[in-house]
């Protein structure tokens, strides 16, 4: 059956001593988390080492937040996947809407990635969500759809299997608002289902479909308690050492 999955993802926030301090708060805290749940942390790039040191001993493992388009060469400031693998990170993160609207990231550039992602070994974990005017518009399905269909349907079978899906409706990232469960339930059965119709069942059921949007130690519990709903990709409360310990402790 398919993974629990709690993921931290820190964006570009601390210094190198405060990124030192909550990974060792959360080494720290470690044997008070649910067993079950796969966790992860994606710092900024410059600490990933860093904190894969630090976890070495350790059942958390750890993700980076982007990685570059090109398998190696000249494309100064960028990191490939190549790269995100010889320091042994285990995951990384595709598409988050920052990078699909700050940094022009469409679908086929995000394909790339993920092709390139999987072909190093790690594990993806490919974004997708609608902006607050598709779903005022009732255009979320479309969005999401397509956003799956052209970002990752080119994959072949045994590469999908490989793959996270996070649903982050953009309206409830970093604004305080979740997607009531309800919705976010809606959203992952939409998701589990088309991927049932092009990748089979047994694959569809055994894909960990994430949610992230403002997730809390205090509505975690209800949003996880949904059927499809396999966990959390977490921004600002996985900044805090005790705050992600409770979300990572929020499956019944
Ligand atoms: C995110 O960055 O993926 C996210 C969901 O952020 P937040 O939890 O702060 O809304």
């Amino acid at each position: 059956m398919r993974k629990n999955i709690v993921a931290g993802n820190w964006k570009m926030n601390t210094s190198f001593n405060e990124a030192i301090e909550l990974a060792e708060n959360l080494k720290s805290l470690e044997n008070t988390f649910d067993k079950n749940t796969e966790v992860i942390v994606c710092p900024p790039f410059l600490y990933t080492k860093t904190l894969i040191d630090i976890f070495y001993d350790s059942s958390i493992k750890v993700g980076v937040q982007n990685s570059a388009s090109n398998e190696e060469g000249a494309y100064t400031g960028e990191v490939s996947a190549k790269m995100i693998k010889s320091i042994n990170a285990d995951y990384v993160i595709i598409g988050h809407s920052e990078r699909r609207e700050y940094y022009c990231e469409n679908d086929e550039i995000l394909n790339t990635k993920l092709n390139l992602v999987l072909k190093n070994n790690l594990k993806p974990i490919f974004c997708v969500g609608e902006q607050l005017e598709d779903r005022k518009a009732g255009n979320h399905f479309d969005v999401i759809k397509s956003q799956i269909i052209n970002g990752t349907f080119g994959l072949d079978k045994e590469q999908f299997a490989n793959i996270i899906i996070a649903y982050e409706p953009v309206w409830a990232i970093g604004t305080g608002e979740t997607a009531s469960p309800e919705q976010a339930q809606e959203i992952h059965l939409f998701i589990r289902n088309l991927i049932s119709e092009k990748y089979g069942n047994n694959i569809a059921n055994n894909i960990s479909i994430l949610y992230g949007g403002s997730v809390k130690p205090n509505n975690a519990k209800e949003i996880f308690s949904k059927t499809d709903v396999d966990g959390g990709l977490i921004g600002g409360a996985a900044l805090n050492a005790n705050d992600f310990k409770e979300i990572i402790n929020s499956f019944n």
